[in-house]
C-alpha cells in the first residue's frame, strides 16, 4: 500500500517536474512506470545525457536526446575562487545567462541557487537588481543548477542549499517550489528540507504562504534597517509592504512552524551599521527564533561601501549585548564576484551569446 502511494506521488512529481519527457512516453506507448525511472535518472543519478540513464532501453535514449534532452541548462564556464568557492555560468535554451555558486564550508557544501534571470525589486547595493528582470526560470532550470554542482563535487556531496542567487524567489514562487519539492524529494535529489533555506526581500503574502508548506524549509528575510524611511531607500520594490506589516509576516512564520526565522542584513558603511541600528533592531526582532545574520557588503558598482572588519564586529558584539541571537557571516568567493549580491553575468553582459568562450570541465571528477 504504502509503496503504490510511493509510486503515486513520484509519478505525480515526475509529470509536473519533467512534462516534455512523459509526452515522448505517451507518444511511443511506454509503460508508465518509464517516467518514474526517467525522472530518477535525471534527480537521483543525476545524468545529463540520457544515454546515461542505463535503466532505460537503448531505444528510448535515443529519442530522448532527440525530443526532450536531459540537460535544459547549457554549462559554459566555472571559476574557481581561492577559498574553494566555484561559480557556474550557465546559458539558458533562451540565450539568457545566469549564475550559481558553490560553497565548500567546514566538511559543508552548499549551493547558492537563482530563480529568475535577472530581478526586478531594485534593491539598491545589488548587482542582480542592476541588470532588471528579464524572465523567471522554471522548476526544472532551478533544480538543475544544484545536479550540476552535485556532479561537480563528487563524490563530495552538497549538503546544503540556499535560494539566495539572482531573482526574488517568492515572485515565482510555485516554478521555485516545484524545484525545492524535488531537491527535497526521496525519490528524487533526497536532501532533509532543513538544508533547504530560502531568501525574500519580502513579499507578505508569500512569507505566509511559505510557512503553511508542508515542509520543513527554512526562511531568510532581507530586512537591511530597522526604519522604514532607510529601507524605502534601500529596497523600492520591498517597501510595498510596510516594516510592521513585515513583522506580522515573520510572526505568523514562527507561530506557525515553530521554526528559526532569519533576519538578513547587509552592513553598509554610514548608512546601516550605527548604534541607533542595533538598538531599533533589538526593538524589533523580539521573538526568541528570530535570528539576526549580518553580512558586510560585497562590493559591486552601486557607490555602497563595506562597512569595516572591526566596525562589524563592534556592531555584532552590541546586538549581542542587548540580547539579539545575532552571527556575522563570513564573505565567500569575492575573488571571482561569487558573493551575495554580486551575480550578473557581468563579463557577458551585452556580448553577443556566440564570442562567449567555452571552457571544458570534467563532471563528476
Ligand atoms: N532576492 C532575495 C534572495 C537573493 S539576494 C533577497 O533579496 O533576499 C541574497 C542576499 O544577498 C539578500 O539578503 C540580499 O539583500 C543580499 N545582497 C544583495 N546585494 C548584496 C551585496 N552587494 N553585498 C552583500 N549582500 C548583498
Ligand atoms: Fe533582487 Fe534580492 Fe538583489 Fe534585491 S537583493 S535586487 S530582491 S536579488
Amino acid at each position: 500500500m504504502l509503496d503504490q502511494c510511493r509510486y503515486n506521488r513520484r509519478t505525480m512529481r515526475a509529470r509536473q517536474f519533467i512534462p516534455e519527457v512523459q509526452r515522448v512516453l505517451e507518444e511511443r506507448g511506454e509503460p508508465t512506470y518509464r517516467l518514474g525511472q526517467a525522472y530518477a535518472a535525471l534527480t537521483g543519478s543525476l545524468v545529463r545525457d540520457w544515454e546515461e540513464a542505463t535503466s532505460l532501453p537503448q531505444g528510448l535514449r535515443r529519442t530522448l536526446n532527440l525530443e526532450a534532452p536531459a540537460a535544459v541548462l547549457d554549462l559554459r564556464r566555472t571559476w574557481r575562487a581561492t577559498d574553494g568557492t566555484r561559480k557556474y555560468l550557465f546559458y539558458t535554451h533562451d540565450g539568457h545567462a545566469i549564475e550559481t555558486v558553490m560553497i565548500p564550508e567546514k566538511g559543508r557544501h552548499t549551493v547558492c541557487i537563482s530563480t529568475q534571470v535577472g530581478c526586478p525589486m531594485g534593491c539598491k547595493f545589488c548587482a542582480t537588481g542592476l541588470l532588471g528582470i528579464k524572465r523567471n526560470l522554471n522548476a526544472r532550470e532551478i533544480a538543475e543548477q544544484v545536479f550540476v554542482a552535485a556532479r561537480d563535487i563528487a563524490p563530495e556531496r552538497v549538503s546544503n542549499v540556499v535560494v539566495m542567487g539572482m531573482g526574488e524567489p517568492m515572485l515565482n514562487y510555485n516554478e521555485t517550489l516545484g524545484a525545492l519539492k524535488v531537491l527535497n524529494d526521496p525519490d528524487g535529489f533526497g536532501l532533509a528540507a532543513r538544508h533547504i533555506a530560502l531568501s525574500t526581500s519580502g513579499l507578505v503574502d508569500k512569507i505566509r504562504r511559505f510557512a503553511d508548506e508542508p515542509e520543513q524549509f527554512h526562511l531568510a528575510i532581507s530586512l537591511h534597517t530597522p526604519f522604514e524611511d532607510e529601507r524605502r531607500e534601500l529596497m523600492p520594490v520591498a517597501a510595498r509592504h510596510t516594516i510592521p506589516e513585515l513583522m506580522e509576516a515573520a510572526r505568523y512564520f514562527v507561530t506557525r512552524t515553530r521554526r528559526k526565522l532569519f533576519f538578513e542584513y547587509t552592513l553598509l558603511a554610514g548608512v546601516n551599521d550605527q548604534p541607533r541600528h542595533v538598538e531599533a533592531l533589538a526593538e524589533l526582532l523580539d521573538h526568541p527564533l528570530y535570528h539576526l545574520n549580518l553580512l558586510r557588503f560585497n562590493w559591486t558598482d552601486t557607490g555602497f561601501s563595506a562597512t569595516s572588519k572591526r566596525d562589524a564586529r563592534e556592531f555584532l558584539r552590541y546586538a549581542r549585548e542587548l540580547g539579539l541571537s545575532a552571527t556575522l557571516r563570513p564573505s565567500r568567493g569575492q575573488d571571482i564576484d561569487a558573493a551575495c549580491g554580486q551575480l550578473a553575468a557581468k563579463d557577458l553582459r551585452g556580448r553577443p551569446q556566440g564570442m562567449a568562450q567555452p571552457v571544458a570541465i570534467t563532471l563528476g571528477e
